[in-house]
């Protein structure tokens, strides 16, 4: 599973919290289909879900890809044509069947051409009752604007900690966790001239670009930590979660930290200017709550 952000919308549907659109972006794509598999399988398991139940009609069906009332849309040679959209609209006029919603997938919604969106969008802009909707991306900004301003936009990422967490912890990386700690009370306590700590603070000791990227993968597990935390999930360092700075934020503004470092760790990998990146996060960080 990608972080916990995924997880929780189980929880957001028995709550009656969900929203009805979600446009997730990832870093990959398939694990993600296959995540939002297992979620629709315990929102609806007919028996107790467990992981990989086999148990009941409804998560075979999902095994097969043939549960009526889940429709998963994939570029059609390279794109998502407006036909597979109107196919959608009409296997979904009628009730659900085995389950209480409809439920589409529709991968790589980049893929999908102006008409077809066009299509898709008296979908949106009249959300029925009984049917959930999810986009997956790997880049949201080539979607169609007019789908992503429908959507609620959530990310999940796979396989960004090349750092064993317990590791983060102990003595090997105690001056990077040092940093890491000093760096972010700075930025998120005093705040002011917060650019200036990325010279002062990060730049002065640590400068190999490596070293940067190990640096935010700490950092993005500290965050994980106090939203795992927030979230009263079991979290391996809740002392150290507790009695921190970090500890006044709620789910969301941590969600938006985690979100935030993730895309940090992808940036870094391309070959982008190391100090035009860090001022770019130093800035984000301080609209984050805004
Ligand atoms: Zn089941």
């Amino acid at each position: 599973m990608a972080l916990n952000v995924l997880d929780r919308l189980v929880d957001y549907y028995h709550e009656n919290k969900i929203s009805h659109v979600y446009l997730v972006e990832t870093n990959n794509v398939e694990l993600c289909l296959e995540d939002l598999k297992k979620i629709v399988k315990q929102i609806f398991c007919a028996s107790k879900y467990q992981e990989n139940c086999t148990e009941c009609n409804i998560c075979n069906l999902i095994d097969q890809n043939y549960l009526p009332s889940l429709a998963i849309i994939e570029p059609d040679g390279s794109t998502i044509k407006k036909e597979q959209i109107l196919e959608l609209k009409r296997n979904f006029s009628t009730v659900p069947i085995y389950t209480k919603d409809n439920i589409y997938i529709i991968k790589n919604a980049e893929a999908m051409t102006q008409s077809s969106a066009n299509t898709m969008l008296k979908f949106l802009e009249e959300p029925e009752e009984h049917i959930m909707g999810f986009f997956i991306t790997s880049n949201l900004n080539n979607v169609i604007p007019t789908i992503r301003s429908r959507c609620e936009v959530i990310k999940a990422m796979y396989d960004v900690h090349e750092l064993n967490i317990d590791s983060v912890f102990d003595d090997s990386n105690s001056e990077f966790l040092n940093i890491a700690m000093t760096y972010l009370e700075k930025l998120e306590v005093e705040k002011k001239d917060s650019i200036m700590y990325n010279r002062s603070i990060l730049l002065g000791k640590i400068s190999a670009r490596e070293d940067i990227k190990k640096l935010f993968q700490i950092i993005l597990i500290i965050y994980e930590e106090f939203l795992k935390n927030s979230l009263n999930l079991p979290s391996k360092y809740q002392k150290f979660a507790k009695n921190n700075f970090l500890s006044s934020y709620n789910r969301k503004a941590l969600l938006k930290r985690v979100n935030l470092v993730a895309q940090f760790l992808e940036d870094i990998s391309s070959n982008v200017n190391l100090e035009l990146l860090l001022d770019k996060f130093v800035i984000d960080l301080g609209d984050v709550d805004e």
